[in-house]
């Protein structure tokens, strides 16, 4: 038979939500001064994660596994004949795919930084640490470094009981075996960091014949260090006292945005009880006290005593609760992912989503949605190649034979697609201008960039002394003489007194 799920006495009652406090667990009550800084200053504690099973780990693993996919994979494809995904910071180009991009191109990575942002705030505004509890590198590889933790000494309660023993030969094999494979780990990762910006296929050459140049070396091991250290040392800290996004997240929270909740109202006053208590007779609510909230929680928080600034949003606390609901026959979700106006107000899901999606939320989803559509109408029209126009200023303007004054550019042209282009380049915007180049054919290799030097030339008395506009237009064709792209370019045109 099913126990009675003491939820039902508190069917309408209202329910209210403790506000965001900062609260460090196992901190003393007191709030004087000598209890704040007892507070501040307190010895941490290492934090064994009980694992978990259940929906949002699924969706924890899901990006997991998604995320590094991506990461290790990518450098390895290839694409004709180079890399798929190259940053080549030496020729100082960028390959992605088929986009050839220079650093004047820094207008996408702009896009890109922005596209961000709002990415940030519109999943934040609708489900608060999203990208912190199942995206974030930190997250990621501390849940990796966890699983190999877990599968080498065992769950939370045999890794605590390892770490309390004496060292002897078992406990030595087994944290120098786990020591091994989080190096081997961490340097793979350094690695494939490295193969982003050098080619990976010779990285890999390099790296098993000791020929890897000495900033190669560093970042690979440099990388490697630091996922090593935050994902097998630091995890919870560096969510807790490094990262800022948990100082501002709350600027970007309201009362619909949903986040982990533990409904006060039915869960209390708990108590630790037998199935076949009724809980209504003992007075208790839905929470049997177990505990198992905490200890999942890889920041090592009680979900009970109210949202806090170290709560990620990883779910893992309402997944094990679930269980635990399960377990003693009462109904799920006293541990869920909410809305404070929905717990407060008895929303159903559907009332819930509906609130959820408001006017902040359709504001970010137009804004990210406009900027997405700019970034990727402007990467598909953009010019298979780019001009840079550079006044010659050891030359600026001079009588030359012929009765002409002859100003002296240079022009930075850089083809942007893989296949070799032609370059014409007419001037216009003052009577009679010339365009003399050394070259009638100028040609610029796949993917390369070429200055070529352009002199312009007026008759001597065309116009007064001054400055006058002109203009460069540049045609590019193919080698069959076809038309690809044209540019122009503005410029002056100096006449001297
Ligand atoms: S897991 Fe659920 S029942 Fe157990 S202590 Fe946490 S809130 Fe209470
Ligand atoms: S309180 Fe729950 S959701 Fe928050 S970090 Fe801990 S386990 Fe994850």
């Amino acid at each position: 038979m099913e126990s009675p799920d003491p939820s039902s006495k508190f069917d309408n009652a209202p329910r209210k939500i403790i506000p965001i406090v900062p609260v460090l667990d196992g901190a003393p009550a007191d709030s004087s001064e000598e209890g704040a800084w007892g507070e501040l200053y307190q010895a941490h504690q290492k934090i064994y994660p009980r694992s978990v099973q259940g929906i949002f780990a699924k969706w924890r693993w899901g990006f997991v596994f998604l995320t590094q996919i991506i990461f290790y994979c990518l450098p390895w494809l290839e694409w004709g004949q180079r890399q798929a995904v190259l940053f080549d910071l030496g020729a100082r180009r960028f390959y992605i795919f088929g986009i050839v991009l220079y650093p004047q191109d820094f207008i996408y990575l702009t896009g890109l930084l922005v596209i961000s942002a709002f990415s940030l705030f519109l999943f934040t505004a609708i489900a608060g640490r999203l990208w912190c509890g199942f995206a974030c590198p930190q997250t990621v590889y501390s849940e990796i470094f966890i699983w190999i933790e877990r599968k080498i000494e065992g769950d939370r309660t045999a890794r605590m009981r390892l770490d309390s023993q004496e060292m002897s030969l078992e406990k030595l094999v087994k944290k120098w075996y786990k020591h091994l494979i989080w190096i081997g780990f961490s340097i793979w990762t350094g690695f494939t960091f490295v193969g982003y910006f050098t080619p990976i296929r010779e990285l890999g050459m390099e790296f098993f014949l000791g020929n890897m140049s000495s900033w190669e070396v560093f970042w690979v091991f440099f990388y490697g260090f630091a996922t090593y250290g935050n994902a097998g040392f630091m995890r919870e800290q560096v969510c807790k006292y490094m990262c800022p996004y948990a100082r501002f997240q709350s600027a970007m929270f309201d009362k619909d945005t949903l986040i982990v909740t533990y409904d006060t109202e039915r869960g209390e006053p708990r108590g630790s009880r037998s199935k076949k208590d009724n809980p209504v007779a003992l007075n208790l609510g839905a929470c049997v006290d177990c505990s198992l909230c905490v200890q999942v929680c890889p920041t090592g928080i009680d979900i009970r005593k109210g949202l806090q600034y170290e709560c990620i949003g990883c779910g893992a606390c309402a997944d094990v609760c679930d269980t635990v609901m399960d377990k003693v026959g009462y109904a799920r979700g006293l541990v869920k992912y909410s809305t404070e106006h929905a717990m407060q107000n008895h929303w159903t899901t559907a009332q819930t989503l509906r609130h959820v999606f408001r006017p902040r939320v359709l504001i970010y989803t137009g804004i990210l949605l406009l900027v997405v559509a700019v970034l990727f109408g402007s990467l598909l029209n953009r010019k298979s190649f780019k001009v840079d126009v550079v006044r010659d200023r050891a030359s600026l303007a001079r009588i030359v034979s012929g009765g002409h004054i002859e100003n002296v550019y240079r022009l930075q042209i850089m083809n942007a697609v893989e296949k070799r282009q032609h370059f014409k380049v007419t001037a216009e915007g003052m009577y009679d201008l010339k365009v003399m180049t050394d070259s009638e054919d100028l040609i610029v290799e796949s993917t390369q960039s070429r200055w070529i030097s352009i002199r312009l030339q007026v008759p001597y008395d065309s116009a007064m002394p001054g400055s006058y506009p002109v203009k460069f237009f540049i045609e590019a064709t193919d080698d069959d003489q076809k038309v690809q792209d044209k540019l122009e370019e503005k410029s002056v045109f100096l006449i001297p007194r």
